[in-house]
C-alpha cells in the first residue's frame, strides 16, 4: 500500500509526497504535529498539516531568514528568535562569528522534542554555548524585554493559532521597543503568489513602524508556490548593504544572492505598493 502526505496549499491545490515511514503523530497543547519520512525530501516536520521543514531543503529557509540581517547589521551580538522550535534558524545564528548570544523563544516544547528526536542537524544548535532555549510565548517575551536585542527574527508558523498575533502591528511595535537603537527585525512573510494578505499585513505593519522596510525573496521547493518572502524592518542599517564580509560556508546564501534577493518581480512590488 502506498502512503502519501498532502499539504493543501490552497483549497484547490495539494502538495503531495510519498511517505516511506510515519515517525510521529500527536496533538500538542498548541497544534497537530507530525513527522514523516518522505522519499523525495527526507524527514519532514508538519504542524497542522503544513510543511515546516524537510531534511533536503531546510538550509534555504534557515540561511535566508538569518544571514541577510546578520550580514547587514555591523554588530548583531544579541539575537532573539521567536518560534523556530526546530532549531534551524538558531543553528545559523550561533555559527555567525559576530553573534555572542542567540535566544530562542518557542511556545511548544513538543516541536523542540520532535526536532531533538528526528532532526539532529537542526537540534544540535540548542546545545551550543551561545544558545539559550526558552519555552514561552514569544509575544509576552518581547513585551517584557525593552531595548535589549540587535536583531529579532520571527520564525513563525502561518498566521493561525498561537502565531496570529505575530503578524500584528501591536507585535511589531513591541519588537521595535525590544530592539536597541540601531536594531533590526526580520520576519517570514509567506508566499507573494498565494498569501498576498499576509504580505500586506507583515510588510504593511513593519513599514508603518520602522524607518526602513524591505522585502526579499527566496526559492523554497516545499513551501507553497516555491517562492517565499521575508520582510526586514530596520531602525538604521540598510539590509541590502552587506557589512559583514567574513567567510561562512553556505549552500544557498552568498553575497550575490544577498543583493539579488531584493530585486522583486513586478507582481510582488504591486502587492507592496498597496501599502503606500
Ligand atoms: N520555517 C517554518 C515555516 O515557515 O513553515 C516555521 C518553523 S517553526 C517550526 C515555527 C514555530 O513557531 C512553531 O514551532 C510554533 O510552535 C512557533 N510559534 C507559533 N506561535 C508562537 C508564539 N506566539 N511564541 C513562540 N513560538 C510560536
Amino acid at each position: 500500500m502506498e502512503l502519501w502526505v498532502t499539504e493543501y496549499q490552497t483549497p484547490s491545490l495539494g502538495f503531495s509526497c510519498k511517505v516511506s515511514e510515519t515517525l510521529r503523530v500527536e496533538d500538542t497543547p498548541f497544534q497537530h504535529l507530525s513527522v514523516v519520512r518522505t522519499e523525495q525530501f527526507g524527514k519532514m516536520l508538519l504542524l497542522d498539516g503544513m510543511v515546516q521543514t524537510t531534511e533536503l531543503d531546510e538550509y534555504i529557509y534557515h540561511e535566508m531568514i538569518s544571514l541577510i540581517a546578520l550580514n547587514s547589521h555591523p554588530h548583531p551580538g544579541n539575537v532573539l528568535i521567536i518560534g523556530g522550535g526546530d532549531g534551524g534558524t538558531l543553528r545559523e545564528v550561533v555559527r555567525h562569528p559576530l553573534v555572542e548570544k542567540g535566544t530562542l523563544v518557542e511556545i511548544d516544547e513538543r516541536v523542540v522534542q520532535a526536532s531533538r528526536d528526528f532532526f539532529p542537524m537542526l537540534a544540535a544548535s540548542f546545545d551550543e554555548a551561545k544558545s539559550e532555549l526558552l519555552i514561552a510565548d514569544g509575544i509576552e517575551y518581547v513585551r517584557d524585554n525593552k531595548n535589549s536585542f540587535d536583531l529579532v527574527i520571527v520564525d513563525s508558523t502561518e498566521p493561525v493559532g498561537p502565531a496570529v498575533e505575530l503578524f500584528s502591528k501591536g507585535f511589531y511595535q513591541d519588537v521595535f521597543e525590544a530592539l536597541k537603537d540601531d536594531g533590526m527585525l526580520v520576519a517570514q512573510s509567506e508566499s507573494p503568489f498565494f498569501n498576498e494578505e499576509v504580505i500586506k499585513m507583515a510588510y504593511g505593519g513593519i513599514k508603518e513602524i520602522f524607518p526602513i522596510a524591505k522585502l526579499y525573496l527566496a526559492s523554497i521547493p516545499t513551501y507553497p508556490s516555491g517562492l517565499w518572502s521575508f520582510t526586514v524592518g530596520s531602525k538604521n542599517y540598510d539590509p541590502e548593504k552587506i557589512s559583514f564580509k567574513g567567510n561562512m560556508e553556505c549552500r544557498y546564501y552568498s553575497p550575490e544572492i544577498h543583493q539579488a534577493a531584493f530585486k522583486l518581480p513586478a507582481f510582488t512590488k504591486k502587492i507592496m505598493e498597496m501599502n503606500k
